[in-house]
């Protein structure tokens, strides 16, 4: 099993001095009282990790955003979430935005790369979506920002509440769009 928020807590550390150096406000977003989770996380972690590769590598002002939101939860132990990953970037234009999860394809744009990448990133990402049983959505405006977004079902285990941990201590040192994390 894996602990979501500790996912994203690495995430949020590992991505927030590139989102800093570039002024962006980095943050992220998790519904409460999430279980510990079954399932890959490695492959899970990568495919959030490219979409907020790309989105702070897309971005020259204003913020991304990652989250994750439960939909849905049976009694059967399977719980279904949605991640998602917003950023205000440079977009993608409507007839482009298939054409983004094809191996090596890479919008041209004015605005300069920091790093080239090889246009790998989606298309790996779309594969592993689609072995957890999902399907990689894009919705974006050029000019505006984009949003990726996937809907997974995942097992997850049921803890015996431990009260000496529910009283948590706030992370310091968070930028402040990112409330969720403590
Ligand atoms: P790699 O991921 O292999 O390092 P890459 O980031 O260029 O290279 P992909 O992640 O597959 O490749 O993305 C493909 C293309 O889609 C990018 O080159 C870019 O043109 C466009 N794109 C991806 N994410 C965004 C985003 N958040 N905002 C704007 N354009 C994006
Ligand atoms: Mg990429």
């Amino acid at each position: 099993t894996f602990d979501i928020e500790e996912l994203f807590k690495n995430l949020y550390n590992s991505f927030l001095p590139r989102a800093r150096e570039k002024g962006l406000e980095l943050s992220a977003d998790l519904s409460p009282n999430l279980p510990q989770l079954r399932g890959d996380q490695v492959r899970l972690s990568q495919v959030i990790n490219n979409l907020i590769h790309n989105a702070i590598k897309f971005t020259d002002s204003g913020f991304v955003k990652f989250s994750v939101k439960e939909l849905e939860r049976t009694n059967d132990g399977i719980i279904k979430l949605e991640f998602a990953v917003s950023d205000t970037g440079i977009g993608i234009s409507e007839d482009q935005q298939s054409n983004v999860f094809e191996i090596f394809t890479q919008v041209r744009s004015l605005v300069k790369r920091q790093d080239g990448g090889t246009g790998l990133g989606l298309a790996i990402s779309r594969e592993l979506v689609r072995l957890f049983g999902g399907e990689l959505r894009l919705k974006s405006k050029l000019g505006d920002g984009s949003v990726f977004s996937f809907q997974i079902a995942l097992p997850y285990s049921v803890t015996v509440e431990d009260p000496a941990k529910s009283e948590k201590v706030p992370t310091p040192a968070l930028n402040k769009g990112s409330k969720v994390l403590v």
